[in-house]
């Protein structure tokens, strides 16, 4: 699979680690413990077909990506740096 790093150009996946589902950057405001916090830490999803998954260019530039993709058939659709939020 090849994945576009916005950074760096298109890449094999090889050269990055998948942290899953992008729930990531619904980070709950606050610091106290909520339900908002128990199901941001504990409740992910596994979704099959299209989503936005969070990767690590850790063989290259070191950046945190959104990766748009589909889990079923491996077709990547694009990537943007997570640092950018949610789109
Ligand atoms: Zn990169």
């Amino acid at each position: 699979m090849i994945i576009p790093c916005p950074l760096c150009g298109t890449r094999d996946q090889r050269e990055f680690t998948v942290r899953g589902h992008a729930v990531g950057l619904d980070r709950p405001e606050g610091e106290v413990w909520s339900d908002d916090w128990h199901s941001f830490i504990h409740l992910r999803e596994n979704p099959a077909g299209r989503t936005a998954e969070l990767w690590y260019h850790g063989g290259g530039c070191g950046a945190w990506l959104v990766v748009d993709r589909d889990t079923v058939t491996h077709e990547v659709y694009g990537a943007r740096l997570a640092s950018e939020g949610r789109a």
